[in-house]
């Protein structure tokens, strides 16, 4: 079987795919990405946290226009995970039009291939889907 590997540096895969936070240790705000130091309190110390694979749908657009390998339309949304944690994500597994996709929809965690190098080596991003 080819190596996958995340597409982004806080998505973990293998048999139960999970994203993971980086929780400040002083006030528990949530970020996806490095940071040096809390946007919400100034702290520097942080510890990873599993998030939840469910959410809602907090708000969406669907997007029409995007450089030519992407294709389009599709849902762009940003979800409230269960239990804290917000992410920015497309949903998948649905029909890019309006009545498909409503705020307070429930979505799940899912993943796909993004693309494959010259070694065979997969890398696997994350979308969410109708739950
Ligand atoms: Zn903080």
């Amino acid at each position: 079987m080819a190596e996958q590997v995340p597409y982004v540096e806080y998505l973990t895969l293998g048999s139960d795919p999970h994203l993971v936070a980086s929780e400040c240790r002083s006030c528990g705000a949530l970020f996806l990405d490095r940071r040096n130091a809390c946007a919400n309190c100034g702290a520097r110390e942080f510890s990873p946290r599993r998030l939840a694979s469910e959410g809602v749908v907090r708000a969406f657009t669907i997007v029409h226009r995007a450089t030519p390998d992407v294709k389009v339309p599709y849902v762009s949304a940003i979800v409230d995970l269960d239990g804290g944690g917000v992410v920015k994500a497309n949903i998948v597994d649905v029909d890019p039009v309006p009545d498909q996709v409503t705020p307070g929809m429930r979505v799940a965690l899912t993943t796909f291939g993004v693309g494959t190098d010259s070694a065979g080596t997969e890398a696997v991003g994350f979308g969410y889907r109708p739950a």
